[in-house]
């Protein structure tokens, strides 16, 4: 599209200021009564509590105001009360939030389909049904492949986030946090899930291309299962809770290719890197790979609870009417927030600003990273557009054992959070800090964060 971009308005100023020790008296206190009711299992990586959000910045209920890098995990990609998002939710609720689209049916829902056969890889025939999470998205799609093609086993990498329900759970490869820890396991996980090597090229042991690591896998698929029994192959084109992986160049579309030739489906969990967040709607698009189921949630919506997947017409009209469906999946005020919040990223052209935002950060930490050098504490920095990512070693390791260095990258999130600068970490080995702004911050408050982050590392190093 060529349209002339415009220029996010913002409601609150874009200022990081922070009035002296939080969490302050107000935090304090909704704190102290979360702890008598909300359960443990739920945590928080933020001592204050929220009172009002826009563009680049979060305020808290003592009125500090904090640098969002995290978009509430790659959500409010849009900013997190957009007024496209917020206009389009109040016209939807002065009529109606609920009828449940399984029993009478609305516009919003089908013109939210329409639109995602529009911006979804391939120009075949498409189909779309909507839920609530990321989660239900995921199951959904294996659902689909499973009848689609008469197969149960499905094919998930190591380092994979798919989410944190039964199924998902055993697609999920990390098991502290999500699937057990020293205390106990949320198991007995579900079948016919099997694992496979990811290209992760910093940790590779040898030079190994992308074709290469994708015969890997796939020699392991056809020995131990045989590519006849798998229903589907999954697998996110970026690596989100996993720590930011970009395989190699080749390794997508060689497994694409592969699961083409088996009849085995390919599902894209684009969960978290759809929706312009890596400089193109979807993250599949950088290297032309057109997926035949693809996941979507995290930025669809605005932050409102949507997902969704849409995959070939053949393969979801396989499912037998009545077979997907859930309560409030495509809820109408959720379809209504997803048409502003893709109206925006339409009209503010968020792919290129995620592309300006990669630019930015870049520059920045790469030259951070070559004045630490070959034996300081950043491995490796990654990642595509405004999904970009620091991989955390122990000093005088980066060029030989790459030992992971969690500690470290604890110590920046923190002392970032000190000085007002809202940041996550992941990786399987806690090692990653991920930088996830809303796509509408501005230059400036960017700029700002990133002398933050540049500091804590320095500090840390
Ligand atoms: C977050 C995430 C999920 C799970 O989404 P929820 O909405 O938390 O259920 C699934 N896949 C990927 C790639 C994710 O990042």
């Amino acid at each position: 599209m060529t349209t002339q971009a415009t220029q996010p308005q913002y409601r609150l100023e874009q200022k990081r200021n922070i009035r002296g020790e939080f969490p302050g008296p107000k935090s304090a206190e909704l704190a102290a009564r979360r702890a008598k009711v909300v359960a443990g299992g739920v945590a928080s990586g933020v001592p204050v509590y929220v009172a009002d959000a826009d563009g680049g910045v979060i305020v808290d209920v003592d009125g500090n105001s904090f640098i969002d890098l995290g978009s509430g995990i790659a959500v409010t990609s849009v900013g997190a009360s957009d007024p496209a998002v917020v206009d389009a939710v109040k016209a939807q609720v002065e009529h109606f939030t609920h009828t449940c689209f399984m029993v009478s049916p609305y516009e919003g829902y089908v013109a939210v389909a329409e639109k995602l056969a529009e911006l979804t890889p391939g120009d075949h025939e498409k189909r779309s049904v909507l839920f609530n999470s990321g989660a239900e998205a995921v199951e959904n799609a294996v659902k689909v492949a499973r009848i689609a093609t008469g197969r149960t086993a499905v094919v998930a990498f190591d380092h994979a986030y798919h989410g944190r329900t039964n199924l998902t759970m055993g697609l999920t490869a990390k098991a502290n946090p999500y699937k057990s820890s020293p205390a106990g396991s949320f198991g007995p996980f579900a079948p016919e899930i099997y694992r496979v090597p990811m290209s992760y090229p910093f940790r590779e042991e040898a030079e190994i291309t992308g074709a290469q690591a994708a015969q890997r896998a796939i020699t392991m698929i056809e020995k131990q299962i045989g590519g006849e029994n798998v229903a589907a192959i999954i697998i996110e084109p970026i690596q989100g809770e996993g720590g930011f992986i970009v395989p190699a160049e080749g390794f997508l579309p060689a497994l694409a290719d592969w699961a083409k030739e088996k009849g085995v489906v390919f599902i894209a969990d684009e969960v978290q890197a759809g929706f312009c967040r890596t400089g193109a709607w979807f993250a599949s698009e950088h290297e032309g790979v057109i997926p035949d189921i693809i996941t979507m949630a995290k930025g669809i919506a605005g932050g409102m609870p949507l997902s969704a997947i849409t995959g070939r017409a053949e393969l979801m009209d396989a499912v037998h009417a009545g077979g997907l469906g859930g309560t409030y999946g495509g809820n109408p005020v959720a379809c209504a927030a997803a048409l502003g919040a893709i109206q925006t990223m339409e009209e503010l052209d968020l792919n290129a600003r995620a592309k300006a935002i990669e630019a930015q950060v870049t520059e920045r930490l790469s030259k951070l990273a070559g004045e630490l050098g070959e034996t300081g504490i950043i491995g490796e920095v990654r990642g595509r557009g405004a999904m970009l990512a620091l991989e955390f070693v122990k000093p005088g390791t980066a060029a030989t054992t790459k030992e992971p260095n969690a500690e470290a990258t604890k110590a920046i999130a923190a002392q970032c959070l000190k000085e007002g600068v809202i940041i996550l970490t992941c990786g399987t080995y806690g090692n990653v800090v991920r930088l996830l702004p809303p796509l509408v911050i501005s230059d400036e408050l960017l700029a700002d964060a990133l002398d933050v982050l540049e500091a804590a590392i320095r500090a840390a190093s």
